[in-house]
């Protein structure tokens, strides 16, 4: 039996989305305690001394626990320990999270942890209007220890649609082929990969195509790119089934009134607090803070209160669509991290690749730019050097980053995103913010 004819008999995916705010409550506050209690028993020895003495009847109950960040994470899980997963040294899927070479920043999951994971999945497609009727290509990533083509694939074939896993490594023509065949008219994958082969669909000929969904996921989709996808190939939806990251759960899913950038929490399957940078208050609605995430479902390695790394607001309204989730809207990512292509960069990766150039300062800024549908990314590095040394040192730096990072470089090489540019300045020469004299460290030119 497919997952259309096993839900509830609910107006939405599952009853979860309609449930009056006191049983909301009610239910993540008892989550929240019993994942907590996972935490310690599972990693006592490292969440004892972290999490200490908890009010579960305070309206912020985690904060006072230590915020984790990614690379907390990494010196927890295998291959360095086996920390966060206590006494399961075995039997789980290891996945990789970000994209750079050396040790593989890992994170685990249980098959039991995959299987849940399609309940947010189809929530999450169910809330854009997939039905049995449609034809989706699956373009997600693939390999690499890369996760979502999988469970994306698996929540597809039980979902009752007719399912095409092309992954990202299907040539454009042969997709197109087969989406003319078959009338393909869902396509679902990392936004980029998704506008890389959509774009080649028409120089291969329109008649027979005819795309009416584009589900993304995986990074922001621009407002040019939206336009182009419309005009072009007629789109009429293009929306975020999911968002989340390797490293937590999912946490947001769109549904067919969600603006650009606004989703409905998970609330049951994460625990999401916005809080201030500053004061670490939890934020009111209207108020933008980072985001932290506590996912209920990671069992086998509990992450309890994880910097997701993106900014969001909690929106006050309610949304027309009648689910009660609160919305949230998402700013984009918080102030360290730039996604190229598909790839993220650390601004401590570009940190520790300029730390083996002599004459590089630490000073450098890296900003990312949207020209033309494709990625532009720039760094700035103030130098002494002298000024006849610029080029030289920017083709040394390059040719650094490029070998630390195959998977830009790929992206380079096929030409979907721009060659890097490197500027080199004099000391001081990089603007600094006028009132509290701070460097901008990373500009992330989202429209
Ligand atoms: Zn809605």
């Amino acid at each position: 039996m497919n997952l259309l004819k096993k839900r509830e008999n609910v107006a939405f995916y599952d009853k979860w989305e309609q449930e009056p705010q006191e049983t909301r409550e009610k239910v993540i506050r008892s989550r929240l305690e019993d994942y907590i209690g996972l935490a310690l028993s599972t990693a006592g020895s490292f969440y004892q001394p972290r999490i200490g003495k908890i009010n579960f009847s305070d309206n912020q109950p985690l904060k006072n626990v230590p915020i984790m960040k990614s690379q907390d994470l990494r010196e927890l899980l295998p291959p360095k320990n086996n920390i966060l997963n206590g006494k399961r040294t075995t039997d789980f899927t290891v996945f990789q999270s970000g994209g750079t070479t050396g040790a593989p920043k890992t994170t685990l999951f249980s098959n039991e942890e995959l299987d849940n994971l399609t309940l947010p999945n189809a929530r999450g497609f169910f809330a854009l209007g997939l039905t049995e009727n449609d034809k989706v290509a699956n373009l997600f990533a693939a390999g690499g220890l890369y996760m979502t083509f999988i469970h994306i694939n698996r929540m597809l074939q039980e979902y009752g649609c007719m399912n095409f896993p092309f992954s990202n490594h299907t040539p454009a023509d042969f997709v197109h082929a087969v989406a003319r065949l078959f009338e393909i008219n869902c396509f679902a994958g990392i936004t980029s990969v998704v506008l890389d082969c959509l774009r080649k669909f028409p120089e291969l000929g329109l008649d027979g195509i005819k795309i009416e969904k584009v589900f993304f996921g995986g990074e922001h989709i621009y407002e040019a790119d939206r336009e182009e996808l419309q005009k072009k190939l007629g789109v009429k939806l293009i929306a975020a089934p999911g968002y989340g990251t390797v490293d937590t759960w999912y946490i947001g899913y769109q549904c067919l009134h969600c603006p650009p950038g606004v989703f409905h929490a998970h609330d049951d399957q994460t625990y999401i607090e916005l809080i201030d940078e500053e004061t670490g208050a939890a934020c009111p609605p209207g108020k933008a803070g980072t985001m932290l995430a506590t996912p209920f479902p990671r069992r086998i390695t509990p992450v309890v209160r994880y910097l997701v790394g993106d900014r969001a607001q909690w929106l006050e309204n309610k949304c027309q669509c009648g689910r009660t989730t609160p919305l949230f809207k998402l700013l984009g990512r918080g102030d360290d991290v730039l996604r190229i292509g598909f790839d993220s960069i650390d601004y401590n990766f570009i940190q520790d690749a300029a730390l083996h150039i002599n004459g590089l300062s630490g000073t450098i800024q890296m900003e990312k730019r949207r020209i033309s549908g494709k990625d532009q990314f720039i760094i700035r590095v103030e130098s002494e050097a002298h000024v006849d040394k610029h080029v030289a040192l920017a083709k040394e730096l390059s040719e650094k980053i490029l070998s630390l990072r195959p998977s830009l470089k790929s992206f380079i090489e096929k030409g979907t995103v721009f060659p890097i540019e490197i500027e080199i300045l004099p000391l001081a020469a990089i603007p600094r913010n006028s009132r509290t004299g701070k460097l901008t460290r990373v500009i992330d030119s989202i429209e």
